[in-house]
């Protein structure tokens, strides 16, 4: 979709955090993170919702949370994983992966902006992570 922002980012027409690519879907940090290393999945084509994907695309994007939850933690030393769905922020399908020190942390309200250099730092990080795991 022309004027959507996830859409460019997956395109790679906008830049974004990615920490993740295959054919059909990206992961990229969130610029305003519930805490640092929050993670986004998005499916590369524009669906509305999460629950909008046909079957297989939804079960790759809960497939890729649990693939992205190991590194994701090693990286931030988070004690959970959480992982949401909430889509009020932006009309394009996204799973929310967000590392956990302790509970009622998985709160919107709790979202600030992170600078470029640090979201920059942790990205890094994560893919390391990712690929001490394969
Ligand atoms: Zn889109």
């Amino acid at each position: 979709m022309a004027d959507c922002i996830f859409c460019k980012i997956a395109a790679r027409e906008v830049p974004g955090h990615i920490v993740f690519e295959n054919d059909r879907f990206i992961a990229m940090l969130d610029i305003k993170p519930v805490n640092p290393g929050h993670i986004l999945i998005i499916p590369k084509d524009h669906v509305e919702v999460v629950f909008a994907m046909d079957d297989a695309r939804y079960a790759e994007a809960f497939a890729i949370a649990k693939a992205l939850s190991a590194p994701l933690q090693r990286a931030t030393a988070a004690k959970r994983i959480g992982l949401a769905v909430e889509g009020f922020g932006v009309d394009h399908a996204h799973v929310h992966l967000i590392p956990l020190h302790g509970p009622h942390e998985l709160n919107p309200d709790r979202a600030k902006e992170a600078s470029p250099e640090d979201l920059a730092a942790m990205a890094e990080n994560i893919i390391q992570e990712r690929t001490r795991s394969l």
